[in-house]
């Protein structure tokens, strides 16, 4: 069976460049960056040859790139590293909408004494920047946003709000991980002290990650051991992973204006391709500030889960809205925080598409899909209640 992959904000396919540039790590070049020997002094240069490309693509200078595990640890390090910093502000900002690194971390630094303060959204998944504006006092030590929402793709306005943080006097930390590679971001402009992101959301190997940490920026270790990256992050270097992240960020720079505006035409084709296709469907999130590889739509009265059996079944890969709780199917949290009805929360399908996609699955996906929404409401009481009463 042929395999349509649209769940690249799940994870992405490794680039075959990517895979090339890291096999002479494992068996040829597989000295110790930290030695003193000349075999080991190689793979130091190259692991700073990668570090330059990781900091080109974000327009950072190298001695700000840190590398770690994952986008997990990256989150988790930023908000340690800074709350360790600052053991007498007991207060961290961040949104309804964030990733479990950053959301789940929260909710265990509030059982341990800090005071947290959860943003909300509003229905098309945008923050009021006053509101994040009020919330900050002397006592806040971090504001973490995330740049990009991995299941709608909202953006929020991380130079606005990097500016807003900067002014009152916290530390900011976005969770970049849906975002690097996807769009633009220079932080020569952006005041932001703190950025996470993944090497497999942008085609490189999972079990890759990098914190950027501005210079000058307090910060203490999270994982503490060796001087590695400069003793900011203990452990001796994954080299292959790291080398494989450069190249992948070098492809993700030269193709990001080009193949973006080609990724956004098939999104926005598959977009209206469904809505003119099948009734009562939705679009969740801001359309106009998001990523452009991202689409999440809700088809009402029918249940997520059944949908990506079926699409399952014909090699079709997306992911739903919902997540499997206690035995019940739970909107998400994101859907949950933007207030989307609960009729069409059940339903929501997120499609993330990369520079792999093809016109020919877009239109696979428009072909098969309608009638297994029709198939689906054929046996949902929902639905024949719904249309019963409509006469
Ligand atoms: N943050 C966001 C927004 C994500 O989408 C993800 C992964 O899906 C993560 C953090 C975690 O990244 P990793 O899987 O590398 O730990």
């Amino acid at each position: 069976m042929k395999v349509v992959y649209m769940d690249n904000n799940a994870t992405t396919r490794t680039a075959p460049e990517v895979v090339e540039a890291m096999l002479p790590y494992f068996s040829t070049y597989y000295g110790n960056p930290s030695s003193m020997h000349y075999f080991g002094g190689q793979v130091a240069k190259q692991v700073q040859e990668a570090r330059s490309q990781v900091a080109s693509l974000l327009g950072a200078d190298p001695s700000e790139i840190v590398f770690t595990s994952c986008g997990t640890e990256s989150d988790n390090a930023a908000l340690w590293g800074t709350l360790n910093s600052y053991p007498d502000k007991k207060h961290l900002i961040t949104t309804r909408v964030e990733h479990p690194a950053v959301l789940n971390l929260a909710a265990y630094l509030s059982k341990r004494g800090y005071r947290v303060t959860l943003l909300p959204v509003d229905r098309e998944g945008r923050l009021d920047l006053n509101q994040l504006a009020a919330a900050i006092t002397d006592e806040t030590a971090i504001v973490s946003v995330m740049w990009a929402n991995n299941e709608t793709g909202v953006r929020f306005p991380i130079e606005e709000i990097a500016e807003i943080v900067k002014s009152r006097g916290a530390v900011f930390h976005t969770d970049a991980v849906q975002a690097v590679g996807k769009i633009p971001i220079a932080m020569s402009r952006t005041p932001v002290d703190l950025l996470a992101f993944s090497g497999h959301k942008l085609h490189a190997p999972k079990g890759i990650g990098v914190l950027y940490i501005r210079r000058g920026t307090r910060f203490t270790p999270f994982v503490i051991g060796g001087h590695q990256e400069k003793g900011r992050r203990g452990g001796t270097e994954n080299v292959p992973y790291i080398i494989g992240l450069g190249q992948a960020c070098q492809l993700a720079q030269a193709h990001i204006n080009e193949e973006n505006q080609r990724v956004r035409n098939l999104r926005d084709r598959l977009e209206l391709g469904l809505l003119g296709r099948i009734p009562n469907v939705l679009i969740n999130g801001d359309r106009e500030h998001r990523l452009p590889n991202t689409l999440s739509v809700s088809f009402e009265y029918v249940e997520g889960e059944s949908i990506l059996m079926l699409l399952s079944n014909l090699g079709i890969c997306a992911s739903s809205g919902s997540a499997c709780t206690s035995g019940s199917l739970e909107p998400s949290h994101v859907l949950r925080a933007m207030g989307v009805p609960f009729t069409a929360a059940h339903g929501s399908i997120r499609f993330s598409l990369s520079v792999y996609n093809s016109e020919e699955e877009i239109e696979t996906v428009l072909k098969e899909l309608p009638p297994i929404i029709s198939r689906l409401r054929e046996i949902s009481p929902f639905w024949n209640k719904r249309t019963a009463e409509a006469g």
